[in-house]
């Protein structure tokens, strides 16, 4: 079964307003298995409704239509439908009866206009809509050289009318369970989008089953699996698969699932072998710090941190002279700061950001700008190099993941080694 979703409204078009109702609807079709291939946003003009309708009808089987039902003369849908299936609008009584209870239950009289809404297209069924004014429209279309006719669901635009009206009217008359369609997300840092594509190959071919996607975030890889099946098992038999090769082919780059992102990873990794961790950070704005402490019960593995700034006190309260820090140049400032952090705190590891002092000078000389992440420990002190490339905030955001990332791999490191 193809469908596709048709949204209508001049605030819509305009910019107004965002389109939600198609996105929440197409996941609601997915959920039946049935898949969507267009979205449509259209203004409210009888002329592009109709023909707008007229290609949905002999493209799908199946068109959802929201919005433009209301009593405004800018409302058209009906009046769309109603020339589609060229037929006239009839009255219902029935309907008009309970719209005019509403109005009374109200206390308000019902003015002319609200007539229109007890006004259906020839043929077609009424929907009822107890939380407001405006019924739907259940209308089948016959098309040239396909035995089914083609379903059409009018829906009022407000989003909650709409959404109560699928679930209770819409929903319960399709033909649900085809296919089911179950979705996963694996989460890797550490490569560039192109690398992870060539690592992943054939396994994000398009037409493969299930459907691999990449999407990258802030230097966060996220593999999209889509798989579709007869039933819930095979798509999770589908998506079991589907790890199995991701992991083999990425390896300590997969970091996650879902919504986890990885500062959650590293705090569970830091709780569950009972050790802490402090920060310090220069030119992330405190982004570090602000990741960490939106963890749950990230207290007992968290234990703190500084956000410095390049001129400011924060250097010698980590017991770095400035002489030092600007005649040893970043990569061992970031190193001393680690160290001295994880000392200053007490904790187990530290971990600090830290931005090139001599930013302006380097961009001149034409060296490529760069900051440094470290990790310290006992024993044990890693530094790294990030080439600054984009936009500022995004570097940050980079950053704060890079540095976490370090930290995520040394104890990923440490627990594979332990449990040999
Ligand atoms: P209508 O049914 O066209 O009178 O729409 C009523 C109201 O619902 C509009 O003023 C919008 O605020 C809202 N609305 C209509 N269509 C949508 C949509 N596709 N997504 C979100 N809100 C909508
Ligand atoms: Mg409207």
């Amino acid at each position: 079964m193809r469908a596709e979703i048709i949204a209508i409204g001049n605030e819509l078009t305009s910019g107004a307003r965002l389109d939600t109702n198609s996105q929440w609807l197409s996941l609601e079709l997915a959920e039946l298995g049935i898949r969507v291939q267009y979205h449509t946003t259209i203004d409210d003009d009888l002329p592009a409704l109709v023909a707008e309708m007229r290609s949905a009808v002999n493209r799908s089987d199946l068109v959802l239509i929201t919005g433009g039902l209301g009593p405004t003369l800018d409302d058209l849908t009906r009046q769309a439908m109603a020339e589609l299936a060229q037929v006239p609008l009839v009255l219902d009584v029935e309907q008009l009866a309970i719209i005019e209870s509403m109005f009374s239950r109200r206390n308000r009289p019902m003015a002319e206009r609200n007539r229109i809404q007890a006004m259906f297209p020839e043929g077609s069924e009424p929907i009822s809509n107890p939380r407001g004014t405006a019924p739907g429209i259940w209308q089948q279309v016959g098309r040239k050289g396909q035995p089914e006719p083609c379903v059409l669901a009018a829906m009022p635009g407000v989003p909650s009318e709409m959404k109560r009206m699928f679930r209770e009217e819409i929903r319960p008359r399709l033909p649900g369970g085809e296919t089911v369609i179950r979705r996963a997300r694996i989460n890797c840092f550490g490569i560039g989008e192109s690398d992870a594509e060539a690592r992943l190959g054939e396994l994000t071919a398009r037409g493969r089953e299930p459907e691999i996607g990449i999407t990258v975030h802030e230097a966060t890889i996220t593999l999209r699996i889509n798989a579709h099946g007869p039933t819930e098992e095979a798509c999770q038999a589908q998506i079991e698969q589907a790890r199995r090769e991701i992991h083999e082919r990425m390896g300590t780059l997969v970091f996650s699932e879902e919504d986890d992102e990885l500062q959650h990873v590293v705090i569970r990794q830091l709780a569950a072998a009972g050790l802490t961790l402090a920060t310090a950070e220069c030119g992330t704005g405190g982004l570090l710090a602000e990741r960490l402490t939106d963890v749950e019960n990230y207290e007992a593995a968290y234990r703190g941190g500084l956000v410095l700034t390049r001129d400011g006190a924060g250097w010698e309260l980590l017991g770095i002279p400035s002489e030092q820090r600007e005649a040893a140049g970043n990569e061992v400032a970031a190193g001393a700061m680690a160290r001295g952090c994880r000392e200053k705190f007490g904790t187990d590891f530290a971990l600090a950001v830290t931005e090139r002092p001599a930013y302006d000078v380097e961009q001149e000389s034409g060296q490529v700008p760069a900051l440094y992440l470290a990790l310290a420990g006992e024993n044990l002190l890693t530094v790294r190099e990030q080439v600054l490339v984009g936009d500022a905030a995004i570097a940050r955001s980079r950053a704060a993941k890079g540095v976490l990332d370090l930290l995520r791999r040394h104890l990923q490191q440490q627990d594979e080694q332990k449990t040999g």
